[in-house]
């Protein structure tokens, strides 16, 4: 072979990204290796980063020297914290992103990063002796020399782009698709693939939209960055934030795409495999929820540079006249020009049982896999999982200790136990109901959680952690009343005193519930056998989702550790079941006395 790495990564998408600047900022010799140079962290669905339990991920990967959340407060035109109104636990960031300042950012992280070398090329077969990564194929022929592997595909092996009832292959729209390394994974690595699929709205011209009958949703008055590091005073100045709009489908949108679901892509039985069912394409919402005569569409730009807006909430496999027709249907686009029409894409994902928590694979020593390829959708879940399989790829090489984050101290631990052990069905995305000690792992302390670790995988600096030190203790002066001789702001920046009294006043605030919470999952273990009764009415627990109602009646559970067991409900759905039962069982109780 030719050339020798310590590390290749196949992919710089969100995932290969975060995966090539961890391998190389621990000191390895890395290469990435992706289709085009030129798309490097492309946004291909809605530019914009975080939101529910996926902005507390990013601030995790933050906190332990990982790239997408400096990024997106570089790139970011409108920043949001969500359930504002709700308590801390589930405050999550959002930022709508310029998507092509995104990728020019990141591509330039790439580019400037010592240890980093980047090639434009496909990889299209995997060299494994003796069951250990060993090497790559690449399209030209030539064997690529490396200890270790890391794949983070996306959507691209042998992905099918479906607009309609016209099928092509493509990886994105306008982007080939990787034709050979399904097969090696396969075949060289013994990993078992199967096919998911997912969709994406059109794109619209701004200057052909009525935002006059729209409702303005404008970013946060005072918005906070993503990243630990950003200079938030000098950050809130710098940035000039975009407005997002607000629209509804009515009758007139729901008859044009009821009366024509046969010509989309997107029903069952015309694209072969499994689509996200809480990001569903407006055909599955109508189908779904015949009673509902409206549904939300987010007007988003796409760029301090561009016209092209999102429109969130109109994920469509319909033809391309039926996608403008809808779209006029919709009130202030009644002359909306479309510029990109919505598809479909299906994809080679590989099964998540078939890795370790390291994301190393069970198969093949070295090779890690991390992002779609993985079976879960979105930026943050890719990212994260590339941040750990660079990670665990670097300190297997150095001969360290795997990194595996536990459930109980981040989004990303919970993320990677949840596909490693449950496998999925359908493609896997962060919720905050996924976890159950959401009250301890919040937003506002990724860096209390997780940064040591960061410092110690070489990924924070000596003087940012020692910052993060002053903080700390800063912290447990005021938590202690000792406030006479507080750090100034300016020893503590990028953290600051206003944020060390929140971080007090909040951690205060749940130090109870968060007691109960530890006692409650150590009663859960004792309810193994208890009986649920077979005409339980799951509707009648609001704090369920959709998804586990839906589960628990599909399967009908004889007993609390069965329900435990299906796929997809999390222990948080088991705690409050048993509390219904408990309540039940007391009325019950009390009516025989009573009576
Ligand atoms: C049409 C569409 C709709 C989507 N809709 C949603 C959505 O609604 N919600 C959501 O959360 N997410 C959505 N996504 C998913 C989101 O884009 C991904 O979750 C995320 O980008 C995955 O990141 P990744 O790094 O795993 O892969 P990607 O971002 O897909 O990057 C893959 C990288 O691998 C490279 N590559 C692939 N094969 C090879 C090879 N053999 N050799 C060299 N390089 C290779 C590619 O060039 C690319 O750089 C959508 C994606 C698409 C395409």
């Amino acid at each position: 072979m030719e050339r020798k790495y310590q590390v290749v990564v196949i992919g710089a998408g969100h995932a290969g990204c975060e995966a090539a600047l961890t391998c190389a900022r621990m000191g390895l010799k890395t290469l990435i290796i992706t289709l085009n140079v030129d798309s490097i962290a492309r946004m291909p669905c809605n530019p914009a980063i975080g939101g529910i339990a996926k902005g507390q991920m990013v601030r995790e990967i933050d906190a332990m020297g990982g790239e997408m959340g400096w990024i997106t407060d570089h790139a970011g035109l409108q920043f949001k914290i969500l359930n504002s109104s709700r308590g801390p636990a589930v405050w999550s960031p959002r930022a709508q992103c310029d998507k092509e300042l995104y990728s020019v950012l990141m591509s330039k992280s790439l580019q400037n990063q010592p240890n980093l070398e980047i090639l434009q090329s496909e990889v299209t077969a995997l060299i494994a002796k003796s069951g250990k990564a060993c090497g790559v194929k690449i399209l030209t022929g030539e064997a690529i020399e490396t200890d270790a592997v890391v794949v983070t595909t996306g959507t691209f092996l042998k992905g099918t782009i479906h607009l309609g009832k016209m099928h092509f292959d493509g990886g994105r729209f306008n982007e080939r698709p990787a034709a050979y390394l399904s097969r090696s994974l396969s075949e060289d690595c013994g990993l078992v693939l199967d096919r998911f699929k997912t969709t994406t709205t059109p794109r619209i011209n701004s200057r052909s939209i009525d935002y006059s009958k729209m409702t303005e949703q404008s970013g946060d008055e005072k918005p906070k960055p993503f990243s630990h590091f950003t200079e938030i005073e000098q950050w809130r100045k710098n940035l000039k934030q975009l407005s997002c709009w607000l629209t509804y489908t009515n009758s007139v949108t729901h008859k044009i795409v009821g009366d024509n679901l046969e010509l989309s892509s997107i029903p069952i039985g015309k694209v072969n495999s499994k689509s996200p069912r809480y990001c569903p394409a407006i055909e599955e919402k109508i189908e779904r929820y015949p009673e509902k005569t409206s549904h939300h569409i987010f007007i988003e730009p796409e760029g301090y540079n561009t016209n092209e807006v999102y429109l969130n909430g109109l994920y469509t496999g319909l033809p391309f006249n039926l996608q403008q027709q809808m779209i006029n249907s919709i009130a202030g686009l009644e002359n909306a020009k479309v510029i990109r029409y919505g598809y479909a894409i299906e994809y080679d994902y590989s099964n998540p049982l078939q890795i370790k928590k390291t994301l190393e694979t069970k198969t093949i020593e070295n090779l890690f896999l991390g992002g779609q390829i993985n079976g879960t959708t979105g930026y943050e879940e890719a990212a994260s999982q590339g941040f750990i399989a660079g990670v665990n790829a670097a300190l297997k090489i150095l001969g360290r200790d795997p990194l595996i984050l536990k459930r109980n101290e981040s989004y990303i631990g919970i993320l990677i136990d949840d596909i490693t052990t449950r496998g999925m069905d359908e493609p896997y995305r962060m919720f905050t109901s996924r976890a159950e000690y959401r009250l301890s792992i919040r937003n506002d302390n990724t860096d209390l959680r997780l940064m040591d670790i960061g410092h110690s995988l070489g990924l924070i600096s000596d003087k940012a952690y020692k910052k993060f030190d002053l903080y700390r203790q800063t912290l447990s002066n005021i938590y202690e009343g000792k406030t006479d001789n507080l750090p100034s702001d300016e020893d503590l920046c990028p953290w600051s005193l206003e944020k060390a009294k929140e971080e007090v006043y909040i951690y205060k605030k749940y130090k109870g519930y968060i007691e109960i919470q530890d006692k409650m999952a150590n009663k859960m273990k004792k309810n193994e056998d208890r009986q649920i009764p077979k005409d339980f009415d799951y509707d009648k627990i609001d704090s369920f989702s959709t998804e586990t109602k839906q589960r628990l009646k599909e399967v009908c559970p004889q007993t609390i550790g069965q329900a435990s067991r299906i796929h997809a409900i999390k222990p948080s759905d088991i705690a409050i079941l048993t509390i219904y039962l408990e309540k039940q069982k007391k009325e019950k109780k009390q009516k025989k006395l009573e009576k």
